[in-house]
């Protein structure tokens, strides 16, 4: 078991790093130590949950530290949207 029941949702790190923006991606598969997720956008990526362990918090809703970063970039989306 890889992120376990806490990681069953993530944010989107491809929407974060080339867009600023948080789509809720879903888990497709759970491995020994990466699970599989693929995004409302379609990105499909893998996180490594080993080097911390499974989180402690449900990783979704997103962290408000990281809503009021994207957002203070003004270009904060919460669901596969746009913002202009
Ligand atoms: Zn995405």
């Amino acid at each position: 078991m890889a992120g376990g029941p806490n990681a069953e949702h993530v944010a989107c790190t491809t929407c974060m790093w080339e867009a600023s923006q948080i789509t809720k991606a879903a888990r497709l598969a759970e491995g020994i130590e990466t699970d599989f997720y693929r995004c409302e956008q379609g990105h499909e990526f893998g996180i490594d949950w080993d080097h911390g362990g499974p989180p402690k918090e449900p990783q979704w809703p997103p962290a408000t530290e990281l809503v009021e970063a994207l957002k203070s970039q003004g270009r904060w989306t919460q669901n596969a949207g746009t913002v202009r």
